[in-house]
């Protein structure tokens, strides 16, 4: 089968022959239709400094991606060939205190697909049946195969209630601007969205936000004065990984606020502590998706009406990979998809 391999520890990404994954007793293989280029797979494409410490090379990359079951190992029951699927992209073990109470998305052992085994970006793909989830009848295939990004936007937002709440959201990146149309889904008042960069704080008005803000010419604290708000934001979604960013938040969020914290920093970063102790600020922290809680949430809002058709705005087919990772890398982008067919 075809797939895109990280060949070589250098940048770059190969597409080449590979063999086709093999099956386990509970395993699901699937037909890989489309996927999603994640942040994660430029850092890999580009092989920054995590992705030279994190991924063994060779190994197929790639993690969102929809497909079609054609095979289940002997002990699957709920599954079965021609099933519309994705994956959960972490493996967890089982085994360690959090998985056995059920609370999957804290395993202290996770495995990502892309990551630490073998990836989406292929014609076909192996899960174990318990990461695997059945689509409902009638989902869009670009919006199926970025299930795992829009995971991170519904966890994220879905943290603290926002129904009649005032939101600030950090970073218009895809997951960014997908967290803004789930927070308007959701029942919030005012959401305000910051970025630097104008293509994406456009994507993000489409997808519902009240002002998007381009923070090289406005601060966040003038659109309270706009907003006629007196006492700061509700509840605050990080979602660049940029300190300038959080601090922002932090400075603006109203007394009680609460913070999810999706943005990935580069390093260690520091706030000034005095906002979070003496407005008693709750800061959480937020990796993956809860499973399967969220992907249900997903699911259950689209069916509701949740439109996010804007946040994709490239697609290629696989053989075009390059074009896809430059369109990424130019930051002009929202979520650039791959066909598989
Ligand atoms: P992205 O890099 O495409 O988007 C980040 C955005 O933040 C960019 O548009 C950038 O211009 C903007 N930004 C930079 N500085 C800013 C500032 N000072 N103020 C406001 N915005 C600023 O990323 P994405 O794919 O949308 O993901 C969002 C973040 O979540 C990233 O940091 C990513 O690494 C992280 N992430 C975390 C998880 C997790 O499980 N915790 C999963 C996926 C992604
Ligand atoms: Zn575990």
């Amino acid at each position: 089968m075809k797939g895109l391999v990280k060949r070589y520890a250098r940048r770059g990404l190969w597409l080449e022959d590979v063999a086709k994954p093999e099956f386990g007793i509970n395993d699901v293989l699937i037909r890989v239709i489309r996927t999603g280029v994640c942040g994660t797979d430029l850092h890999i494409y580009v092989w920054d400094e995590w992705a030279q410490q994190t991924i063994p090379v060779p190994m197929v990359v790639g993690h969102e991606f929809v497909g079609e079951v054609v095979e289940v190992g002997g002990n699957v029951l709920d599954f079965k060939k021609g099933d519309l699927v994705s994956g959960e992209g972490h493996v967890v073990c089982g085994l360690c205190r959090n998985c056995m109470a059920g609370r999957r998305h804290l395993c202290a052992h996770v495995k990502g697909i892309g990551v630490n085994r073998p990836g989406a970006f292929a014609e076909y793909i192996v899960l174990p049946m318990s990461n695997v989830w059945l689509h409902h009848e009638g989902v869009d295939l670009d919006i199926a195969s970025i299930f795992d990004p829009f995971g991170n936007a519904v966890h994220t937002a879905l943290s603290f209630p926002l129904l009649g709440e005032d939101v600030l959201i950090t970073g218009a990146g895809p997951i960014g601007i997908m967290a803004t149309a789930v927070a308007r889904h959701a029942g919030a008042r005012y959401i305000v969205v910051s970025d630097l960069n104008e293509y994406r704080l456009e994507l993000a008005r489409k997808m519902g936000a009240t002002l998007a803000i381009n923070v090289k010419e406005r601060d966040v604290a003038s659109t309270q004065e706009e907003l006629g708000m007196h006492e700061g934001f509700d509840v605050g979604l990080e979602m660049s990984g940029n300190p300038k960013a959080f601090q922002d938040m932090i400075n603006n969020m109203c007394h009680g606020g609460k913070v999810a914290m999706l943005g990935i920093p580069s390093g260690a970063m520091g706030i000034d502590w005095n906002h979070v102790v003496f407005n008693m600020l709750t800061i959480k922290g937020i990796y993956g998706r809860e499973i399967f809680e969220t992907w249900y949430k997903m699911s259950v809002m689209l069916q509701s009406g949740l439109d996010l058709k804007p946040v994709i705005t490239h697609r290629f087919h696989y053989t075009e990979f390059e074009q896809a990772f430059a369109a990424m890398e130019s930051g002009q982008s929202g979520k650039v998809i791959l066909d598989w067919e």
